[in-house]
């Protein structure tokens, strides 16, 4: 059987928040960041959720491994 290419079929360039980096805890920018990316997925703009947690991930902090 010859399987068409859909859509549906593989989900390889949908920009899912799955992948949430995590926001350092007493960074403003990071919260901020935060917190227009769940705004982002509330009205469903996933773009910009993604590009949220990609800037969140890229934001540079004194301390990598803070907790
Ligand atoms: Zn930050």
């Amino acid at each position: 059987m010859k399987q068409q290419t859909t859509m549906d079929d593989g989900p390889i360039d949908l920009p899912l928040p799955l992948d949430r980096p995590e926001p350092a805890p007493q960074c403003g920018v990071c919260a901020a960041l935060t917190r227009q990316g769940a705004e982002a997925v509330a009205v469903g703009d996933y773009s910009k959720a993604s590009d949220c947690n990609i800037e969140i991930r890229n934001h540079p902090h004194r301390g990598r491994h803070r907790s």
